[in-house]
């Protein structure tokens, strides 16, 4: 797995930040995938970052594939996006108050989604965890539908991981979350209609709520079959249930709409309720649940479902997301697609000639690639894949200087600051980090 050609750069100052962070902050991360447990070795702290580079405490520069993890859409401190803040810190950080930058996100949002109406938050987390909220409130019942390998952030009732067999009621996939929780929680194979079908047969009438990511990203990018969103779609509403599609990730980044513009756009169906985040915040705390008129007029103060936030639409956030919205036209989306579509084939090629088994799945300007030679239809085909292979890949990668995301089971990122030295950089380096990966 070593790469002769390259010499890694010096680490040391990362090394003496990421000492000092493990004696004040639990495995030195704020975010536990940061800290490169999948992959070993030391994560970089980043000390300034501009279009598609990142440069690091010892001031080695690296292409950046990803991206804050998704919302850099545009790349780091474009120069509209960094005025637009400047402007609004200028103006105050915060007022507790209705300001307009929150009306026009919001106009944005519903412009570009399927959603009526939106109510912001700051994080994903939250937009999740408030859309189920509500959807027990707006139904009177209890249960959630989730699917293995989707992530929806750091809700107890969605931290519950697959139990064996369909409709098996959850235990709880980490400590901390009570098993009452858990209990409410069913978790399906994603892409199987049969586990879908026996778990509404068997609580349709309890199921409050199905959630799935729109185009699952959370176990590397791994495509509904055709047809299989608009079945959950119809599934739910054969039952009562509320079909939520979780756009945190997908949102404003597969495609103009989304994940949704990627499907449900073509094949009619639409969410009752959706969440969004990372991208439509600029990079900053902003996300966002959204969805019928009907239904979200159940929320306080027109209803009687609570949920509030003192930072939430928070004037510098929702103007760092509206100037990265405006800016986020087809033809950027059209340029995004160009630049994934040249770094997969590239991939593909010199992974091909080192032999390595792999396999390159995406979704509209986001993709993945999977260290394993079959195609990759849920979670338990995503973890057949050969982690050492990647680790070996992803090391030879940042010693040449490219930043991948530190696991074989996230999406890779690009943003529209990739331009052709920063996509030759990640080209030139793939050849040795095929051969590390062999
Ligand atoms: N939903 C999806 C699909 C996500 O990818 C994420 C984060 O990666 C979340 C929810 C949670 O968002 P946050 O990390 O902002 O809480």
């Amino acid at each position: 797995g070593v790469n002769p050609a390259t010499t890694p750069a010096t680490t040391a100052a990362s090394e003496a930040l990421f000492d000092r962070a493990r004696a004040v902050t639990p495995g030195g991360v704020n975010s536990p995938v940061r800290a490169f447990t999948a992959v070993g070795g030391t994560p970089r702290f980043i000390t300034s970052a501009s279009g598609a580079w990142l440069t690091d405490a010892d001031g080695n520069d690296y292409v950046d594939l990803i991206c804050s993890w998704g919302p850099m859409l545009l790349g780091h401190a474009h120069p509209d996006v960094q005025a637009a803040v400047a402007g609004a810190v200028a103006r105050g950080t915060s007022y507790g108050t209705p300001t307009e930058p929150e009306v026009e996100l919001a106009e944005e949002i519903v412009a570009r989604t399927p959603v009526e109406r939106v109510r912001f938050v700051s994080s994903g987390t939250e937009a999740t965890m408030s859309a189920i909220r509500l959807a027990r409130g707006a139904t009177g019942r209890d249960l959630v539908v989730k699917f293995a390998g989707c992530y929806h952030g750091h809700v107890d009732t969605l931290l519950a991981q697959a139990g064996s067999g369909v409709a098996t009621l959850a235990v709880p996939g980490t400590s901390g979350v009570p098993a009452s929780s858990a209990a409410e929680t069913l978790v399906l194979p994603y892409n199987d209609r049969e586990a879908v079908l026996a778990a509404f047969a068997a609580h349709g009438t309890r199921i409050a709520c199905l959630i799935t990511e729109a185009f699952p990203g959370n176990m590397g990018v791994v495509p509904p079959a055709p047809g299989f969103n608009a079945f959950l779609a119809e599934t739910c509403r054969a039952h009562g249930a509320l079909f939520i599609s979780d756009e945190v990730m997908t949102g404003f980044r597969a495609t103009e709409h989304g994940g949704w513009g990627l499907d449900g756009a073509i094949e009619g169906w639409v969410p009752d309720l959706m969440t969004f985040g990372k991208v439509m915040g600029g990079g900053f705390p902003a996300a966002a649940f959204g969805g019928r008129a009907d239904l979200m007029s159940h929320l306080a103060p027109e209803g009687s479902v609570y949920q509030a936030g003192t930072l939430s639409g928070n004037p510098v956030a929702t103007t760092a997301g509206l100037a990265t919205l405006r800016l986020a036209t087809p033809e950027v989306y059209a340029q995004l697609d160009a630049t994934a579509l040249t770094i997969r084939n590239a991939v593909t090629e010199h992974l091909q000639a080192a032999s390595v088994p792999h396999t390159v799945q995406s979704a509209g300007t986001m993709f993945s690639v999977f260290f394993s030679g079959e195609p990759v239809r849920d979670f338990a085909e995503a973890s057949q894949q050969d982690t050492a292979a990647y680790a070996a890949f992803f090391h030879s990668m940042l010693d040449q200087g490219v930043y991948l995301p530190p696991s074989a089971y996230e999406a890779w990122f690009v943003s529209a600051a990739h331009d052709e030295r920063a996509i030759s950089t990640i080209i030139d380096a793939l050849p040795a980090a095929a051969v590390a990966a062999a």
